[in-house]
């Protein structure tokens, strides 16, 4: 057996869910890579995943706050946005336009012998 094939994987020790190889919070950057790698067609099937990790992680370290396991389980597998909205500002109104020319009214016909 070679030593490459005997170590350990990228893989959560429970119930510290510390990575079994290198000792980093799980996931690991190698344990996200592999992860992206083997979902990289099902997303749907990546947070299935994640969200299993979560509820068994949630479960073994009751200690922390359960934003704690989702920020590290699953927030990182997340997409950013696309389109960000710009930011809050004071309104900006559209500048005025030059006045209008005034216009005079045809005169009117004057009545004749009155
Ligand atoms: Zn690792």
């Amino acid at each position: 057996m070679t030593a490459a094939a005997s170590a350990p994987v990228h893989a959560p020790r429970r119930p510290s869910w510390k990575c079994r190889r290198c000792e980093h919070d799980w996931p690991c950057p190698q344990a996200k890579a592999t992860l992206l790698r083997e979902h990289e067609r099902d997303v749907a099937g990546l947070a299935v995943q994640l969200a299993t990790y979560y509820f068994d992680a949630a479960m073994d370290l009751l200690t922390v706050s359960p934003e704690a396991p989702y920020d590290r389980l699953v927030s990182w597998s997340r997409p950013a946005p696309v389109t960000r909205l710009p930011p809050a500002g004071p309104v900006t109104t559209r500048k005025a336009l030059p006045a209008e020319p005034h216009r005079r009214r045809p005169a009117r016909p004057r009545a004749v012998g009155g």
